[in-house]
């Protein structure tokens, strides 16, 4: 089943999510809906607060490789950093330059509450920080610069009155 994409404006993605303590079937549901969304809305990555739901867990998706991470922590992060354009499910046709460690490593659990740490670099990297982002409230345009944040504003305002 997919789920409804929350999009900006929608206060629970300024909202913190909540730290998951019960493993059961329902969040391993909510993870399969998850990751069915993502893949019909053709991203890379989706966190629980977009979907509505108020705990720590996202997926993120790179070519063949799909990963469901709940109570994700940065361990370490490279000092290197990295400036690419990031888009959002949630704010759709917008895309600004984000800056953000070029490599980190991701601790947290599994669906079923077992221990993982990932290390990534690159892409993934830049996915798992994006998300880990959205459960802390935080979007694309809280990350960027000033002068790309106005633009990106005034295109989403633009956009809004034109669908009105
Ligand atoms: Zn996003």
């Amino acid at each position: 089943m997919t789920l409804e994409v929350r999009t900006f404006g929608d206060p629970v993605l300024k909202s913190r999510a909540a730290r998951v303590k019960t493993f059961d079937e329902s969040l391993v549901r909510l993870a399969e809906d998850m990751l069915s969304t993502m893949r019909e809305q053709e991203g890379v990555g989706l966190a629980a607060n977009q979907v509505g739901r108020l705990k720590q867990i996202f997926v993120a998706g790179l070519e063949d490789e799909e990963y469901v991470i709940v109570n994700p922590a940065v361990e370490a992060v490279s000092d290197e950093t990295a400036t690419d354009p990031e888009g959002c499910l949630s704010i759709p046709g917008i895309s600004v330059e984000v800056e953000r460690p070029a490599s980190v490593t991701v601790t947290g659990q599994d669906v079923s509450g077992n221990p993982l740490r990932i290390e990534t670099k690159g892409l993934l990297a830049r996915v798992f920080q994006h998300e880990m982002d959205h459960l802390n409230g935080i979007l694309i345009l809280d990350r960027t610069d000033r002068e790309s944040r106005k633009t990106a504003m005034r295109e989403l305002r633009e956009r809004l009155l034109a669908s009105q």
